[in-house]
């Protein structure tokens, strides 16, 4: 099974290419650090028999050929970008699993009638780029070949020329053909409480989060902080921090897993002694079902009605929605099986936040599985899993790319 002393070298190495030594994992895509990190991912693939490529995004793939002609692969994989002063484990974690997958795969001297794949994708965070999923957006045809010369970060050189600048053909070929694949796995940290405060080694994710996101504006009237009585003002301020107050009532009472964040919040004139008159903040709806989003953010909009009065203006403005999307029932039930095999404790589990196996979900079967977050801490430098949990997230996908991978 996989052997913990490979996955702590792959930590190891791989925790040292980051550009704020000591201040967290900062690996943007197509930086020196992503040079060195997927020289590393290509030895690796190499040493444990793959057959390596690039695209002309850079992601890296690995092959170990199936024995039947021209079949589609099984890919298990993540990202390798980060955020700024992030930790060592989101995204690489998936990495290294692939990687121990395959090298399981050449100690048992497996032959797969389907390939095996090993997949390292690139920017997902969108920290050099904005938006995020770029590479497996890519890979997939959601982003056309022009695009990538128009999309700019922020020092305003394109994808296609910092591909260039880090030695990158960028003119190979992006698009993956859906037909080339068979299957999409990947495993990821938790990012979250759940699995350490239960005491829970894996979460088999049925679903990604849908979400929406409003943009809500209330309109008051200016005046003087100390000319204005109490009770002849409209004051926007008070009206908004009312209505976010209630917010968490409704996530609450709807239940599932649904939630509700209040992230930005701006104030005008923003002036010590002045009575607010506009006051324009966001809200981040996010749950599992469809119909809880829905349920909701008629409550939403209803509350914010009910806020207007005279002298205050409320409206709302939606600016994203997203449908949750289920992941492939098939392999839900393979690592649901592996884990019961294996006498591995597992839970079913929602992902809060957006990965790639979403997107590939809509192209392919796809399917997810979490390890423990210590703390629930992600995108920080504390954040941590353990080589244990890691070590048997990599047996789960073992067996369940065996199960895939095999002649039917
Ligand atoms: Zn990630």
């Amino acid at each position: 099974m996989a052997n913990k002393e490979r996955l702590r070298q792959h930590l190891e190495t791989m925790s040292k290419f980051t550009a704020t030594p000591n201040e967290g994992m900062t690996r943007y895509s197509y930086s020196p650090e992503d040079v060195k990190t997927r020289t590393y991912i290509k030895e690796k693939m190499e040493q444990y028999g793959l057959t390596v490529s690039e695209d002309g995004l850079g992601n890296i793939f690995g092959k170990l050929e199936g024995t039947k002609e021209s079949a589609p692969s099984v890919l298990i994989g993540s990202h390798f970008d980060s955020v700024p002063h992030g930790g060592n484990y989101d995204g690489p974690a998936g990495i290294m699993a692939g990687l121990e997958v395959a090298a399981l795969f050449q100690e048992y001297g497996i032959k797969p009638a389907y390939p095996l794949e090993v997949i390292a994708l690139i920017e997902e965070e969108g920290s050099r780029f904005g938006g995020g999923l770029m590479g497996s957006r890519g890979i997939n045809g959601l982003i056309t070949d022009e695009e990538f010369h128009t999309i700019l970060d922020k020092d305003g050189i394109s994808v296609i020329e910092a591909m260039q600048e880090a030695g990158l053909d960028s003119s190979l070929p992006k698009h993956r053909d859906p037909k080339t694949m068979k299957a999409f796995l990947e495993l990821h940290i938790e990012q979250g409480p759940v699995l350490e405060e239960e005491n829970i080694t894996i979460g088999v994710v049925d679903a990604i989060v849908g979400l929406t996101q409003f943009e809500v504006t209330v309109e008051g009237k200016a005046g003087h902080a100390g000319t204005t009585p109490m009770g002849r003002r409209s004051d926007a301020l008070i009206t908004a921090a009312t209505i976010v107050s209630e917010l968490p009532k409704l996530a609450i009472d709807e239940g599932n897993g649904t939630v509700i964040t209040t992230g930005q919040f701006a104030v005008f004139p923003n002036g010590s002694n002045v009575i607010p008159d506009k006051v324009v903040f966001s809200i981040d709806l996010r749950s599992g079902e469809d119909v809880s989003i829905q349920r909701v953010m008629e409550k939403v909009q209803a509350l914010i009605e009910s806020h207007q009065k005279d002298g205050i203006q409320t409206s709302i403005e939606q600016q994203l929605y997203i449908k949750p999307k289920e992941l492939s029932e098939e392999i839900r039930s393979y690592l649901k099986e592996s884990t019961e095999k294996l006498g591995i404790s597992s839970i079913p589990m929602l992902s809060g936040a957006g990965h790639d196996a979403m997107v590939f979900s809509d192209y392919t079967e796809a399917g997810m599985i979490f390890i423990p977050s210590k703390d629930g801490l992600s995108h920080c430098p504390e954040e941590w899993s353990s080589l244990e949990h890691l070590a048997k997230g990599v047996d789960i996908l073992f067996e369940t790319a065996k199960k895939l991978t095999e002649a039917e």
